[in-house]
């Protein structure tokens, strides 16, 4: 029989990983010393006082059913308690809340939600992969927003085609962001709004990384701005601030009427979060002062570390405010792909290509600072003895 994927399938962008992912795996198998600061998954476990309180509850029978719709109405609560202590946003724990089985699960699947044929997503671009897709599973039309170095990253949403715009249901922006480690203020956020307002599109903010940032600076959430909460949403994560990547919980906030439709699509695609996980995910959301401070100190020396000896051996990047990412301009004859399997090649050290981002990712490679301090040095001296003397 021959089998063939679906035309959704088919249009995705191609997976630009590949070859470095092939180089990985032979390096691996070789033994060579490979460093990797490709992935942007954090190396260190999810605290204690979490993997405690899961354990105990996962001996309640109780926590073994399925999880009923939006889940425990105590973490939703946790959440809601969270959102007004570190951003000041209000949140109705039942109407403005919707757990979720890590953000992707949602930014995935909200455009099945509001998107329709010939409806337009504008994504920023470099930038999450599944802005796009989701987009192309609901059958819309993927429109980047380019993320420029002249304009700190940050969207010049003036430049929206006009015709895109006003077809725009949906808008996915996200700060702190991955890859490119940029902040915005509330000034972009405010844009965001007006926008939104005149054309009528629905905003997703993707705020995964708020609780990652250096030097006391404190991101803020899209829902600070006036007028947020009617057009848009926001995706939070338990994944980075916690180091809970495998446990998969997220959650999106905000508007009740977009919260309800991106409900109305998971209710009929998975049946929630298992309960234990979300009991210990009130405990993570409780202590997320402690935990927060803890490993902020953690990547604040490992980011001083890699961008400080870079500069020092001469390749010239950005300190980033925020999130756990070095984005470096490529030297040389190299574009993103070269540069990275150079790397690879000449120094056993794995960096993303931009371009596995999307086209505006190119010119660019992304450090992920998810190793320790001494393999960071280390990368630091090979960099310096295989591309630098
Ligand atoms: C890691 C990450 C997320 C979080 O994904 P989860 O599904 O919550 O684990 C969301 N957005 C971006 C840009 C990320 O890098």
């Amino acid at each position: 029989m021959n089998i063939e994927f679906s035309e959704r399938l088919k249009q995705l962008p191609p997976y630009l990983f590949g070859e470095i992912d092939k180089a990985k795996k032979k390096a691996m198998d070789e033994g060579r010393p490979v460093i990797d600061l490709g992935v942007g998954d954090p190396d260190t476990p999810t605290p204690d006082i979490i993997v405690k309180k899961l354990q105990e509850a996962s001996t309640d029978p109780s926590t073994h059913k399925y999880a009923l719709n939006k889940g425990l109405r105590s973490l939703r609560v946790a959440m809601a308690e969270w959102y007004k202590k570190r951003f000041g946003v209000i949140l109705d724990p039942d109407t403005e809340i919707l757990p979720l089985m890590g953000s992707k699960d949602g930014i995935a699947h909200i455009p099945m939600a509001f998107v329709n044929p010939g409806d337009a997503v504008l994504a920023s671009n470099p930038g999450y992969p599944p802005y796009i897709s989701g987009a192309i599973f609901a059958g819309g039309e993927a429109h980047m927003l380019p993320l420029l170095k002249e304009n700190s990253f940050i969207p010049d949403l003036d430049r929206v085609d006009k015709s895109v715009a006003k077809r725009s249901k949906l808008m996915h922006i996200n700060y702190p962001n991955n890859p490119t480690g940029a902040v915005c203020g509330k000034d972009f956020y405010a844009r965001t709004v007006e926008f939104a307002q005149k054309n009528g599109t629905i905003v997703c903010s993707d705020a995964a990384y708020t609780e990652l940032s250096y030097d006391g600076y404190n991101p803020p959430s899209f829902l600070e701005v006036p007028g947020a909460k009617e057009v848009g949403i926001e995706f939070h994560s338990l994944s980075k601030t916690f180091n809970m990547t495998g446990w998969r919980v997220g959650m999106a906030v905000g508007n009740a009427k977009v919260l309800e439709g991106l409900g109305n699509v998971k209710s009929n695609i998975d049946s929630g979060i298992f309960t234990a996980v979300q009991v210990a995910s009130i405990e993570a959301l409780k202590n997320s002062e402690s935990i927060k401070a803890r490993m902020n100190k953690v990547y604040t020396e490992r980011r001083d570390t890699l961008v400080d000896g870079l500069n020092r051996i001469g390749w010239i990047v950005d300190k980033p405010k925020a999130a756990f990412y070095v984005w470096a301009p490529v030297f040389g004859k190299y574009d993103s792909a070269a540069l990275a399997k150079a790397m690879l090649e000449k120094a056993d050290l794995i960096i993303t290509p931009g371009n596995g981002f999307g086209k505006y990712g190119e010119g660019y490679v992304r450090f992920a600072l998810t190793v320790g301090v001494d393999k960071l040095k280390e990368a630091v001296e090979r960099i310096r003895r295989s591309f630098f003397v």
